[in-house]
């Protein structure tokens, strides 16, 4: 049998996962080495979207892997543009470029804003503009783009020409962005930020100075997309298109794939050689993103995160009445931050632990945050089942501290 232990040995030390390894997974349920079956409120950092092995996704990835599995983009394929036209027919979007993950969707619209400012405004139109705290990707451009210094600490030298200002803060973004500035990238709630939303009055502002300023808006809803927030891109649920966005994450709901939408207008920056990707593309990440996009851009399955949605916050209040470990509780569909109150700072990842050894999978946002991004199709069994877990956890913590 493989050992955790292992892991320390033979794997590079950036990560430091939970002591046990899950081996199986089927709708919202896990199951570790020792068959311990777990709730999954963690949804794999929301890219589990329909749980684990949903059996449609199964099928059609099945079915791929016995056509065709890779070309290389010197050839295209059936499923790339079957989803490249679904994506454009349910946004704004009118082009498509596909990737691997989050980070290199990111990179491709800073590339491409780049040069579109480049092409059409001249050289000297090169700031990206980006918020503290921000999050997108961890490829050198995109974690210097990324407003957490402590992901850049020991990268040096970094690119050039990106600012970083307040979030929220419309007053300081008017003040700064000018005729130099390329680029405005930005989450329309912060996820590993700590579950922040973007105030409408905010990305309003933004896409007016952007526009005043020929400065394209770039929303990254990798996190915050294919139905996260009970739409199917965040932006959907404000009064504001962007000119780029990119996704990932629950796109192909597991398996690996990143897209960049954007206009006809802009993407013809993008001329034949100027980008690229082996992978991006690929038949098989393609045919189950396909599946995937079909089956979330559903009204059903949309007004089901709300559902849920409400199911969660309502327990989880009525969890933090009795016990108190939370100031605040925030979410938009089943992005969910419990902070916790200043007494427990620094103590969200003890509560994620706890609640694993209860048998729910959870996660944190920094150091003070419990993230839940559970499957949008979560049964409510397993909603209830797991919160009761969560109680538990809540509680040990609760008593494992003197004095309280
Ligand atoms: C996860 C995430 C990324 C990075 O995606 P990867 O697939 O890890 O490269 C970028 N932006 C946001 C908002 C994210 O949540």
């Amino acid at each position: 049998m493989i050992k955790r232990n292992t892991f320390n040995e033979v794997m590079v030390p950036n990560y430091a996962p939970s002591p046990i390894i899950p081996v199986r997974g089927a709708g919202s349920r896990v199951w570790d080495q020792s068959g311990k079956e777990y709730i999954d409120f963690a949804g794999g950092i929301a890219v589990n979207a329909l749980g684990h092995c949903h059996p449609e996704l199964v099928k059609v990835l099945q079915e791929q892997s016995q056509k065709l599995w890779h070309l290389s983009n010197v050839w295209t394929n059936e499923p790339a543009i079957r989803l490249a036209r679904q994506l454009c027919d349910a946004t704004f979007a009118e082009q498509v470029f596909f990737a691997n993950s989050g980070a290199e969707a990111n990179e491709a619209a800073l590339k491409l804003a780049r040069r579109y400012a480049k092409e059409h405004f001249g050289r000297e139109k090169t700031e990206i503009i980006a918020f503290n705290n921000s999050f997108h990707g961890r490829t050198l451009l995109t974690v210097s783009v990324g407003g957490q210094p402590k992901y850049t600490e020991g990268f040096e030298p970094l690119p050039e020409d990106i600012t970083h200002l307040p979030y929220n803060d419309l007053a300081a973004f008017e003040y700064h962005i000018s005729d130099h500035t390329c680029a405005v990238i930005v989450e329309p709630i912060q996820g590993e930020g700590g579950i922040i939303p973007a105030e409408a009055v905010f990305l309003e502002g933004l896409r007016a100075l952007c526009d005043k300023h020929n400065a394209l808006l770039i929303f990254d809803e990798i996190q915050t997309g294919m139905g996260r927030t009970g739409n199917l891109f965040a932006y959907q649920g404000y009064n504001v298109t962007p000119d780029i966005l990119t996704s990932a994450k629950a796109l192909g709901c597991g398996f690996p794939i990143g897209a960049m939408l954007t206009t006809k207008k802009i993407a013809a920056s993008f001329s034949f050689g100027s980008h690229g990707s082996t992978f991006g593309g690929n038949p098989l990440a393609c045919a189950v993103a396909s599946k995937a996009l079909e089956l979330i851009n559903d009204p059903t399955l949309l007004s089901g995160v709300n559902q849920r949605q409400r199911m969660f916050i309502n327990s989880l209040n009525i969890l933090n009445e009795k016990i108190g470990l939370f100031r605040d509780i925030r979410s938009e569909g089943l992005l969910i931050g419990c902070e916790l109150k200043e007494k427990w700072h620094g103590k969200a990842s003890e509560l994620k632990q706890l609640a694993e050894k209860q048998g729910v999978m959870v996660l944190t946002a920094g150091p003070n945050i419990l993230r839940l991004t559970p499957s949008l199709v979560i049964p409510p069994k397993d909603i209830n089942q797991g919160l009761k877990q969560l109680t538990e956890a809540m509680l040990a913590l609760k008593m494992g501290l003197p004095g309280t």
